[in-house]
Parts: C-alpha cells; structure tokens; sequence
C-alpha cells in the first residue's frame, strides 16, 4: 500500500504543474532578471506574474511583495526590520505565546539583547482575545505580531479585530500566515495588516521560497545588504526558477480555493468524527469552530505520540506531534502546553493535516489503523 500522508503543515509535495514551471524556467528562464539584455526581461516577467498571483490571493498590491527564502526569513525580516527603522528609543513589541518558532524564538533572542516583549495567553481554546492583546500595548509598542492560524491547532485567530484596533492606534500589525494562506480568505486591506508572511512549500510549491508583503517600506529597513535587488530590501540574485513555481502553486490555489477546501474539511471532519466515536477519551485540541479546514490535533488516552507516530510510520501512515520542528524533542508541545492542557493531554497528542492529495478512502483506511493502534498501545500501557 502507498504511504497515507497526514503531515501538510509540516511540508506539501509539490504539484505537477508547478514542477513544470520550474523545469521550464531551469531551461529557459534561468537568466539574471538584473541583467539588461532582452532575455532577462523574460525572466523578470516570473517575478511579476508571482507579484500579480500574490496580489490576487491576498488583495495587495503587487509592488509590496518582496519574495524570501522561506517565512522563516519573512518572519525575521519584520522582527527585525521594523526595530532597525523605528525611532524610538526602548521599543517594544507584542506577540502570543502560541508563534511559529520563527517568531518566539527570534522575539527571545531580541529580548535576550534589550528588546522589550510581551506575549499574550491563549485560552484553552488555543484564541488569543484582541482585547488580551491590545491590553498589553504600551506608549513604546511598535509592532504587534498574531500568527493568522497557529500550526499545531490550525486554529484561527482574531486578526481582523485586531488588524482594525491597531490601525486606530497607529501600530504596526503582522501576521504569519503560513498555515492560513491557503485555506482562509485574506483581504490584507480590509484587514488592516501591515506584514504578512508566507511560505511556498505549505502550498505545493518548492522549498526555500516564500514572501514578505509590506505595506509601507518606510517601516522596514533590510535585514540583508547586498546588490540591491528588491528595491533594496531584500538583496540576492532573485531565484527565479523557485519563484516560478510559486508563481503557478499560488495560481493553482486561487483556481480551486473553495473546491479544495471542501474536500480537504469533509475528509478531516470525517477523521475526527470516526476517532472521537471509535477511542473512548479521545478528545480534539483547540477550538472546533475557528479552525483552518486542514488540521486535527487529537490527543488518546494512555498513549505517547511518540510510540503512536512509530507505529503509524509502519504502517504507512505519516502523522506528526506538534509541529514538524518539534519532533524528536522530548518536552511536551509549548502551544499545548500554553493552552492549559495537561502534560498526560499534551503528551498523547498527534497532529494529522491534510491536503488535497489526500481521499476518503484513504481516510476510511487511516481512521481504522490509527484506531487499531491506539487500542494496542493503550493495551501495553494499561
Ligand atoms: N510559520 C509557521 C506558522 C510555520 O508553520 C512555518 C513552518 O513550519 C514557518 C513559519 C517557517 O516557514 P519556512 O519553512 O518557510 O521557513
């Protein structure tokens, strides 16, 4: 039997048609898009055209869209570009608990040199209130960062509210949007977002791209220097070749963006629904109802995600604890953890994702492993 992949927040496999882009750019746009011959004018037009997918998905500009390494870069990029153009002198910064590593862990290195941040709880339902949020603003507050839904969770949270009530302030709001992107309609205009950042292989595309939009550049001063590409912001010879697949994974989403969604829900509710009936205990994490259609975080009783990752992998199943990031470590996931739930609760938890790649029949087959192998397990257990 094919191996069942449930791991789509983690990584996705690249589309066909996006293979194909980037193939024919390696062989026929694989020019400079600096250079000033005629050639390179057919290779800039890639950029433009993932500028214009971008533009189209999230409602931007396409001129304030800087292209990146990854969201890992993006993430950075703001973090650390808006302390570098702000003026004033003790800064501060307001982010959750629940943040994608790439932001937590650079917020904690910043602290670590003098940066002042918060970080705003969640409830156990794994929101974080706007009001929590804006409880936390200070005179020196000059960015506020909310993932737009969280990676273990899938759970969304409230970025329009607080997209409106940090506008009215006058701060800067970015949200990490590496998980939503695809699966929730983004209106960074009518949102009041000022950073988002996203990542071309959580979308079928290739690995070692994504974006940063930026709606003011007089907020943001680069993170790296060099020849000067990007309009100064981003230096580095643009991949184009990378980028033209992004160009056609952001194109396929916005082609079948409802279609793909459904599909992708009715298989995950349809998961959820046999496990919570087929495990006595077994209990979802984070809330039901402000979800992206793609995940299940699902804790069992009496089980350690670790032995029910292994013996899942066996049996052609892939699944993961927490985010891909965290795998192998030993401590219970933080954004369980932050959520209140107990380390029992956080210990027995996996995260499945789906995507559209993934069939009922598949499902059919994976609720009855996963609930044959949970029953095992707690058999060893009890
Ligand atoms: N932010 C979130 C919410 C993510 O899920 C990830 C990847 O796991 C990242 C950022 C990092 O993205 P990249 O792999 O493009 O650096």
């Amino acid at each position: 039997m094919s191996k069942i992949y449930y791991d789509h927040a983690a990584t996705t496999k690249q589309l066909k048609v996006v293979t194909e882009a980037v193939n024919d750019a390696i062989e026929n746009n694989w020019y400079n898009v600096s250079s000033g011959y005629t050639p390179s004018f057919e290779s800039r037009k890639i950029v433009t055209r993932a500028q214009k997918a971008v533009s189209d998905l999230i409602s931007c500009n396409p001129n304030n869209v800087l292209f990146t390494s990854g969201a890992t870069e993006s993430n950075n990029m703001v973090i650390k570009g808006v302390l570098e153009a702000t003026d004033i002198t003790n800064p501060h910064i307001i982010t959750t608990e629940i943040e994608h590593p790439a932001i937590y862990e650079t917020l904690k290195a910043e602290a670590q040199k003098g940066l002042e941040v918060s970080f705003a709880k969640v409830g156990s339902d794994g929101r974080v209130k706007a009001e929590d949020v804006l409880r936390l603003i200070k005179p020196n507050t000059v960015l506020v960062s909310v993932m737009f839904a969280n990676n273990e969770t899938g759970v969304l949270q409230p970025i329009e509210e607080l997209g409106y009530e940090l506008h009215k302030r006058g701060i800067l709001f970015h949200t990490d949007a590496v998980q939503a992107i695809s699966h929730e309609r983004i209106d960074v205009e009518k949102m009041n977002i000022d950073f988002l950042s996203a990542s071309a292989h959580k979308m079928h595309g290739p690995k070692g791209v994504g974006f940063l939009y930026v709606k003011d550049f007089k907020t943001i001063k680069p993170l790296i220097h060099g020849g000067g590409q990007q309009g100064n912001f981003r230096s580095g010879t643009i991949n184009n070749e990378a980028i033209a697949g992004y160009a056609a994974a952001l194109e396929y989403c916005l082609a079948n963006f409802d279609a793909d969604n459904e599909r992708v829900r009715s298989i995950r509710d349809f998961v959820q629904e046999r496990l919570l009936e087929a495990i006595d205990g077994a209990v979802v994490n984070g809330s039901l109802d402000n979800r992206i259609p793609s995940i299940l975080n699902i804790s069992f009783p009496y089980i350690e995600a670790e032995s029910l990752i292994m013996t899942l992998d066996m049996k052609g199943i892939l699944v993961s604890g927490g985010s891909a990031c965290a795998t192998g470590k030993k401590e219970p996931s933080r954004v369980l953890t932050k959520m209140g739930l107990s380390s029992d609760r956080s210990r027995g938890a996996i995260r499945l994702s789906f995507g559209i790649d993934n069939t009922m029949e598949e499902a059919v087959e994976a609720t009855k492993v996963i609930t044959e192998s949970v029953k095992y397990l707690q058999g060893i257990r009890l």
